[in-house]
């Protein structure tokens, strides 16, 4: 296979970076000029660094059985990940200490210095080696997650193979790939569950080393999420309970309508009616590509331009194949600068919606490259997700390039309803993980009882779960954020309201609503949430008002895409 990234440095002689390391750190401050100079040196050799780091993480996420793919990746999460961190940690209390900081422009540098600041009190060097088996842990998630497979009318497939049978007009079969789904992941459930036991022990560990009273505090301190506390985001699943599960409701029943089924069950969820064939938006590969493209093409040049190049260069590796992660990713290889994108397309209309998801993160690498600082392009999720998001809505006036008229109306129909339904279902997530880590001593049993507790209360009721009980509280092993990335999930809550204050006014505005986009986008991490969500033309606000406003709308734009009439 050929390799897609840059490597500036050999990862395996620790030595030589280790001295390259102590260079940056001993090299002399005379006057404030050195400094910025310094911090245009370190951030620098760490894009040299990050690019590798993730070539290999791509590699192994791709390949999970390639054992040299595997050796790479875990000497860089043992070796590297461990010494760049150590004197990232150094780096920071160097630059803390000099006396030269102050003279640094506040404009310029402001939020990197209170970043810095963050991160001082919040690094312990004992809990570095913590995350080393942490990382460990996530490794074997998805070693176990990526090579699950099931049998369906004599052939092996992967559980993403799987997925589009979840949409045939066909209960049957549906159930059956249901079950076939539920049985494998079952097949590993214990390890997972042992998984997640280690990783508590863990993360309530490195709390306490962080002097703070539990993991969750840790997290919103290392996120910086400085925007906004736990007591919000508890604010703002009642405001979702309140404001959005009405709304859902209609959805579900009308579901069910549609199917004509007395009672709608779990397998049902992702259901095509009968005599509609599900929506099939490419045959090949290639066909995604193109089509893709020339949709980005109406959009923007650029937009199609990247893409184009990112194919040319072998950087979007789509389609499912066995030993291979589950998910998508969009990541950004400085060096080259450009995007890979890593996703497991079945052919289906969730297919077409990750691209777009994922190249909205492309775009947005695209536009902060650049900002000559490395922290200057790391946005916080927040506004990463704004982008992805965003460009899903948005693409929506591009899905001729895809569809009939006919079956464009289904696929947006979808894509909004989808919308409603996904909100309850998201911040039930990051609610588990509230209470999972204000909970850290709880049993492998309470844990399963809460998430099914939250499906409840976060459900429309309309679903009947009955005889699928053991489902419904072992859904959340699937959903890999948990494991790896931990409380990265309301923000594709708070990221999706966004994207629908930017799909509303791209409805009166495209042109200027596009410009505010990418405006907004260029500005990285230079600028705080509540600045970048202005520039775009909306606000960063998740207040039930805002929830019911927007909810007012979807309504509305689903009432009227219902009434066109089909051809
Ligand atoms: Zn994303």
């Amino acid at each position: 296979m050929k390799q897609i990234y840059i490597e500036k440095h050999d990862l395996q002689n620790t030595e030589d970076l280790k001295e390259k390391l102590e260079n940056l750190l001993h090299s002399p401050f005379q006057s404030v000029d050195d400094v910025e100079m310094w911090l245009k040196d370190v951030s620098d050799f760490y894009d040299e660094i990050r690019e590798s780091l993730d070539g290999h993480y791509i590699d192994f996420q791709a390949r999970n059985h390639d054992e040299n793919a595997k050796k790479a990746f875990e000497h860089d999460q043992e070796k590297i990940g461990p010494l760049l961190k150590t004197y990232m940690a150094k780096f920071d209390e160097k630059l803390m200490n000099s006396s030269y900081k102050d003279q640094l422009d506040q404009g310029k540098y402001g939020r990197l210095l209170l970043s810095k600041e963050n991160a001082i009190r919040l690094f312990r060097e004992e809990n570095v080696g913590l995350e080393v088996e942490e990382d460990r842990l996530s490794t074997r998630y998805f070693e176990l997650t990526g090579g699950l497979t099931a049998e369906w009318n004599g052939e092996e497939k992967t559980i993403p193979e799987l997925f589009p049978y979840l949409e045939n007009p066909n209960r049957e079969v549906r159930k059956s790939a249901f079950d076939k789904l539920f049985t494998a992941l079952t097949s590993v459930e214990n390890e997972l569950q042992d998984i997640m036991n280690e990783m508590m022990k863990i993360r309530k560990k490195k709390a306490a080393n962080s002097d703070l009273e539990n993991y969750r505090d840790y997290m919103f301190m290392k996120y910086e999420r400085f925007d906004y506390t736990p007591e919000d985001c508890k604010r703002l699943a009642e405001s979702i309970r309140q404001h959005v599960l009405p709304v859902a409701k209609k959805i579900d029943e009308q579901k069910r309508a549609e199917l004509g089924v007395d009672t709608l069950r779990p397998y049902d969820q992702k259901a095509v009616p009968e005599g509609r064939i599900p929506l099939k938006p490419f045959s090949t590969r290639d066909e995604l590509v193109e089509r893709t493209s020339n949709a980005l093409g109406q959009m923007d040049a650029r937009f199609k331009e990247l893409i184009d190049v990112m194919n040319e260069r072998g950087m979007l590796d789509l389609e499912t194949r066995k030993n291979k992660s589950p998910g998508g990713f969009c990541t950004s290889l400085p060096v080259s600068e450009l995007s890979f994108i890593f996703m497991n397309a079945s052919h289906t209309h969730s297919d077409l919606l990750t691209l777009f998801h994922e190249m909205g993160h492309c775009i947005h690498n695209d536009l902060k490259r650049n900002l000559p600082l490395s922290y200057d392009r790391e946005t916080p999720m927040e506004s990463s997700e704004l982008a992805s998001m965003t460009m899903e809505l948005l693409s929506m006036d591009q899905w001729d390039h895809f569809y009939t008229m006919e079956e464009q109306k289904q696929a947006k129909l979808d894509l909004l309803r989808g919308i409603v339904s996904f909100l309850p279902s998201g911040i039930r997530v990051d609610q588990f993980q509230h209470w999972m880590y204000e909970n850290p001593d709880h049993t492998p049993e309470e844990r399963m009882e809460k998430f099914s507790e939250l499906t409840k209360e976060l459900s429309t009721g309309v679903v009947d779960w009955s005889g699928y009980e053991d489902a419904r509280m072992k859904e959340w092993l699937f959903i890999l954020h948990i494991f790896e990335v931990p409380f990265y999930y309301v923000e594709y809550v708070i990221a999706q309201l966004g994207a629908l204050q930017m799909y509303k006014q791209y409805k009166e505005d495209p042109v200027g609503t596009l410009a505010r986009y990418k405006e907004a986008l260029s500005l990285g991490n230079t600028k705080s949430l509540y600045e970048v969500y202005e520039k775009a033309g909306i606000r960063f606000d998740f207040s039930g008002e805002m929830i019911k406003e927007l909810m007012d709308f979807l309504q509305s734009e689903i009432t009227k895409l219902e009434m066109v009439e089909n051809c």
